[in-house]
């Protein structure tokens, strides 16, 4: 680019400046680079990049609004009384006087139209050669309201749920009803003179935003919520003016099972269910447990019957049923306890079944055993009293302890005992007789070991003499 600068009288060069690459400005190979002179400002278009030239260097710029552009490579413009005038081979735009924005002039058929040259008469008519003609624009001939194209509705169909079509006048009845299931098919139309047109749509409150521009006219509205719904639309030339947006209102129509007192009968339903669930649930955990409760009772009753049991077999001989060891220990330091605060005696029996081996062997262990048994019933009737107790030794041997029985009564207590032994054996039964031992004891003095080797060795001299008797430890006391 280069700018010169002359004198006006005489026309001598002032001045030569050349401003390239090197003051910003950038080239196009292919498509060259055009400078274009438009509002007092300098513009350089190179191909699409378009720059200014600011201050002696070309910055990046944007060209005014023109509607429809598609070759800024090919723009010149031109200013007269009429206005300011742009235009391409393809287009032609104007902007009257006073107006801020160009609009595209039409000639009508949509045909391409080839300009070659654009001429601007000072009467504000324009001349245009174009590839087969002349054309002459007019201004004054579109002095009117600017022209706009309208959107439309070219046709309103019904889809039925059922797959059937129903096609509907184009002024329908607003809002439009659709049945439940039915979606409403529309071919959006404009009218304009062109023949490419775009369109464009949105539903408020439900798809709040314009689609894209789309060339395409066809529209299903489908599975929408039940309710009223507003559909605008809008169509525009392709790449110029846009009509304005229009509306159709629509009314979807919900199913049976959509509308509120269904809606509301089946919440109720569902609340219902859930609530005899939970309920359902509560009894069943309560009667659980409950179960549980009475079987930990049943359980705890079982185990305190066991724990008896237990510790009655901890002092009771399982044999005889009468006190164990144990339990004769236990009731020999009691009774030492009692009888040397009472100062009274205590006197000790102890009893052996006389060849028992023998018995065994000849009976049996069972005969044996209810021999002892027999023996542990005679025993337990000659004592009386809490403190008095006959005890199983252990084998085929007992214990009578008896506080505060002095030596006679003791030696006949065991006489009685060892007669009723013996009679019953008479009477039937196989023979059995009893030796026995007695020793007394005067406590504190002396001790229960004392007490209980003493007896037993009355019981001794009872078998050395010859069984089936009763003899008094030496000195009656231990
Ligand atoms: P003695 O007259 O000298 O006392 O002779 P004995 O045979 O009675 O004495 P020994 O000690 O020789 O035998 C005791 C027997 O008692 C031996 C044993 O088998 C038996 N015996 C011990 N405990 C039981 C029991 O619980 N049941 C039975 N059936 N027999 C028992
Ligand atoms: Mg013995
Ligand atoms: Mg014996």
């Amino acid at each position: 680019m280069h700018r010169w600068r002359f004198e006006a009288d005489s026309g001598r060069l002032l001045e030569q400046e050349h401003l390239g690459s090197e003051a910003g400005l950038e080239t196009d190979p292919e498509l060259g680079t055009r400078l274009l002179l438009l509002d007092d400002t300098v513009f350089a278009i190179s191909g699409t990049r378009v720059q200014r030239l600011r201050a002696g260097r070309f910055v990046p710029a944007r060209l005014p609004e023109l509607p429809g552009l598609e070759r800024p490579w090919e723009l010149a413009a031109a200013r007269n009384a009429a206005g300011t005038f742009v235009w391409t081979s393809q287009r032609i735009w104007w902007r009257p006087p006073g107006e801020h924005a160009f609009r595209l002039l039409r000639t009508g058929g949509g045909r391409v139209p080839g300009y070659r040259k654009v001429e601007l008469q000072e009467d504000g008519r324009l001349r245009v050669l174009a590839r087969a003609q002349v054309l002459q624009f007019d201004p004054a001939f579109d002095a009117g309201p600017a022209w706009r194209p309208r959107s439309r509705i070219d046709r309103i169909q019904l889809r039925h749920a059922d797959g059937s079509l129903e096609l509907l006048p184009r002024q329908p009845a607003a809002p439009l009803p659709v049945p439940p299931g039915a979606a409403v098919g529309l071919r959006l139309g404009l009218s304009a003179m062109e023949s490419e047109f775009e369109f464009r749509y949105r539903i408020p409150g439900y798809q709040a935003r314009w689609s894209e521009w789309s060339g395409d006219r066809d529209l299903l509205l489908q599975h929408l919520p039940p309710g009223d719904h507003t559909l605008e639309y809008q169509g525009r030339v392709r790449g110029g003016v846009e009509a304005g947006p229009e509306r159709l209102a629509f009314r979807f129509q919900p199913f049976w099972y959509e509308r509120w007192p269904v809606r509301l009968l089946f919440l109720l339903a569902v609340l219902a269910a859930a609530a005899a669930l939970v309920r359902l649930r509560v009894h069943r955990v309560n009667e659980r447990n409950r179960e549980l409760e009475r079987r930990i009772a049943e359980r705890t009753a079982e185990l305190e019957q066991a724990n008896r049991k237990l510790a009655e077999l901890a002092v009771i001989d399982g044999l005889t049923g009468v006190p164990n060891r144990r339990a004769l220990e236990c009731a020999l330091a009691r009774g030492w306890q009692r009888c040397a605060v009472h100062r009274e005696p205590l006197a000790l029996v102890m009893v052996d079944v006389d060849h028992f081996k023998r018995y065994n062997d000849g009976l049996g262990h069972q005969a044996g055993d209810a021999l002892l048994r027999r023996v542990a019933a005679i025993l337990t009737a000659a004592v009386h009293g809490v403190d008095e107790m006959a005890a199983r030794y252990g084998g085929e041997e007992f214990v009578l302890v008896l506080p505060g029985v002095g030596l006679d009564e003791a030696v006949a207590r065991a006489e009685a005992v060892r007669g009723e032994v013996e009679r019953s054996a008479a009477g039937g039964g196989p023979a059995c007789t009893l030796s026995m031992g007695v020793a007394v004891a005067w406590p504190p003095a002396g001790d229960v070991a004392g007490l209980l080797g003493a007896a037993d060795g009355a019981l001794y001299r009872a078998k050395r003499e010859g069984r089936n008797r009763v003899c008094v430890a030496s000195g009656g006391a231990a």
